[in-house]
């Protein structure tokens, strides 16, 4: 079987310590399986608002300065809209999608009269107002029909394996709620537009940051909903700054200075020592890269 996994950062910032061990550990995954097995990046700006111009570009110099190579050229997600857009005809026509007119007010209003203040995560669980129709009200936004699709299912709990953090279950249903596809202010949304490329990239093998491992369910589920495989998954440590919080470009990450080898090689032995790698007695990226493939192939024994 041809294996094949990918970086997918979002360019909202450059690289920083935290995502390059995302880039690493997904790099390491594809090479530990032998010369066969394909590394992609795909760059993922569909969130028009939050990227900005020249970072998918800066991205892949500083991957390239460590050594991170894609097989492919890049994929932009920017370019990729009308494959969205069919997948979210067939999810429609398959009645596994509906549009929603509410706006912020009327879903908290609707929540309040069902006393409900049921935050996860800084998201509230959408009542389900438009699930049977908009009421009058133009479309704004596309929504997942989770319950409509979990009751079809007869299964209300999914539950997956993560290949470093173990069994794995959610209610997406309960938990999350019909989950928007398409935004009211226009962009696609990451679950729509993730499981769309990773379907066509072919992507057998997901590696990403745990702060990510949450999305999972919600992924499978869509998958199953358009009729795609789904991939392995391997959630990777994260990063920690100073409050605590997963490192991100808001609390203070610094963008990796990649530009000479020296910096690069250092940049690259955190991002391991993060990853259980421990430190390589090697000169050389190249070298450095290679002891940690054998490494990683110890620890996680990827299939070839
Ligand atoms: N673009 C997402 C991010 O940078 C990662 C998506 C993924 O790996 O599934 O957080």
């Amino acid at each position: 079987m041809l294996r094949v996994g990918r970086f997918a950062p979002s360019p909202t910032g450059p690289l920083h310590a935290g995502s390059l061990v995302a880039a690493l550990a997904s790099w390491l995954d594809v090479r530990a399986r032998g010369p066969r097995a394909r590394w992609l990046v795909r760059i993922e700006d569909a969130d028009t608002e939050r990227c900005l111009p020249g970072l998918g570009e800066r991205i892949l110099a500083q991957l390239a300065d460590c050594g991170l190579l894609p097989d492919d050229p890049p994929a932009w997600q920017t370019r990729r809209t009308d494959h969205y857009q069919r997948a979210l005809d067939r999810l429609v026509a398959s009645q596994w999608a509906y549009p929603c007119g509410c706006s912020r007010k009327d879903i908290e209003q609707a929540l309040a009269e069902r006393g409900i203040a049921h935050a996860r995560h800084g998201e509230r669980v959408y009542p389900g107002t438009c699930r049977t129709g908009l009421h009058g009200k133009p479309a704004r936004a596309w929504r997942f029909a989770t319950t409509r699709f979990e009751a079809a299912r007869g299964d209300a709990m999914l539950r997956w394996d993560d290949r470093r953090l173990g069994a794995r279950q959610q209610a997406v249903g309960s938990e999350v709620g019909d989950f928007v596809l398409k935004r009211a202010d226009g962009p696609w949304a990451y679950q729509l537009a993730v499981v769309v490329d990773d379907a066509d990239q072919g992507v057998t093998d997901v590696v990403r940051g745990e702060d990510l491992a949450d999305n999972t369910a919600r992924q499978i589920e869509l998958q199953r909903a358009l009729g795609f495989a789904t991939p392995s998954y391997l959630h990777t440590p994260l990063v920690l700054a100073a409050d605590g919080d997963k490192l991100s470009k808001q609390n203070g990450a610094a963008p990796l200075a990649t530009a000479t080898p020296a910096e690069a090689l250092a940049a690259l032995q955190t991002a391991a020592g993060v990853l259980g790698l421990g430190p390589a007695e090697a000169a050389t990226i190249a070298e450095s890269l290679a002891s940690w493939v054998a490494r990683w192939r110890d620890l996680y024994n990827p299939p070839p």
